[in-house]
């Protein structure tokens, strides 16, 4: 392998841009002529590539966001749409690619490297920890964290004037960043996709915790939460228990940003750094993961027909602190 692409696709992620840099420099410590593929698939599609050099990753991984943009592509998922991408690729002699993403970026990887015979190592890049063969994602702490900091905020003023506030948190399909958030918020309940919201024994418990001298009740709730969503439940509640002066706040993009956090930026270095040299190993066709702090390999197939297994453990320590 002489030259390897990299590309960021899908939702962008704190962290991509520490993972860009350690993917650059570690094919450049090995010799390895390092390209960067803008906007996820499009830019393989439309033929837009940038030399990285090492000074181009100066100055980023402490920058939330990515360098490379990221986009969503439709003409990815043809035929005719990848078989641009592969003469493209070819063109510019590029031998390998590492994309960073979610599942959807790893579907795109399977059957692309499947149809053209193309070495691809996916590294995990998304807030949302849902992925089968990593403990992380890369994103997910900074997202928590970013969280927690607003969740700590609107408890100072829910304290203040007796209040409960639904706090709606990311997660369309798992509630992971709800039950982390929320058990690190110290928050009430949380409501997620994975179990179905219980409106009565939501109310009794909140009933219970202005019994026990709660000033304010915080309950976070995961976007994709079966029930319709903080906006609807408030409603709800608001309507059956009059106890509390009843707020929602939708956390939303602000979710997604920020400078990422040390946990994600060595994640991330750890993850670029075995990606490049799995592909000089020959190991081809799977995403890399971190399984009980060490780096282990899933193949793609594997990755993305599975999600990751729903920790009972952490949901059921949420109930019992939040009595
Ligand atoms: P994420 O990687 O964050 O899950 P998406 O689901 O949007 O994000 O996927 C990112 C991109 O991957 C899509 O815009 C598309 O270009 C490509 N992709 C997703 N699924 C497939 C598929 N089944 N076949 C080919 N490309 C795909």
């Amino acid at each position: 392998i002489n030259k390897i692409g990299v590309l960021t696709s899908g939702g962008d992620a704190p962290g991509m841009n520490a993972c860009i840099r350690a993917v650059v420099r570690t094919g450049i410590y090995y010799n390895i002529e390092m390209v960067g593929v803008m906007k996820g698939y499009q830019g393989l599609i439309d033929n837009e590539f940038i030399p990285l050099p090492s000074h181009a990753v100066s100055n980023i991984i402490q920058r939330g966001g990515t360098i490379l943009k990221t986009a969503r592509c439709m003409e990815f998922k043809t035929k005719e749409g990848r078989e641009k991408a592969f003469r493209n690729l070819q063109a510019q002699g590029i031998d390998a690619l590492i994309v960073i993403g979610g599942d959807g970026t790893f579907s795109g990887a399977e059957v692309f490297s499947r149809e053209f015979n193309v070495p691809v190592i996916g590294i995990p890049g998304t807030i949302d920890n849902d992925l089968f063969g990593t403990d992380f994602t890369i994103g997910f702490d900074t997202a928590n964290n970013s969280v927690i900091q607003a969740i700590d905020q609107i408890r100072d003023t829910a304290a203040s004037h007796n209040r409960l506030f639904f706090v709606e948190v990311m997660g369309r399909d798992a509630g992971v960043i709800a039950l982390w958030a929320g058990i690190a918020g110290g928050s009430e309940a949380i409501l997620i996709p994975e179990k179905e919201t219980a409106i009565e024994s939501l109310i009794s418990k909140l009933a219970e915790g202005a019994e026990n001298q709660k000033s304010s009740s915080i309950v976070v709730v995961a976007e994709g939460e079966k029930s319709g969503g903080a906006l609807k439940i408030a409603e709800e509640v608001k309507r059956r228990f009059d106890h509390y002066d009843t707020k929602v706040t939708v956390l939303g993009h602000l979710q997604r940003g920020g400078s990422p956090t040390c946990f994600d930026r060595v994640l991330a270095s750890r993850m670029g750094y075995a990606a490049v040299k799995a592909l000089l190993n020959n190991v081809e066709g799977k995403m890399i993961g971190m399984v009980n702090n060490r780096m282990h390999f899933t193949e793609l197939s594997l990755a993305i027909s599975r999600h990751s297994p729903f920790d009972e453990e952490l949901a059921e320590i949420a109930a019992v602190l939040s009595i």
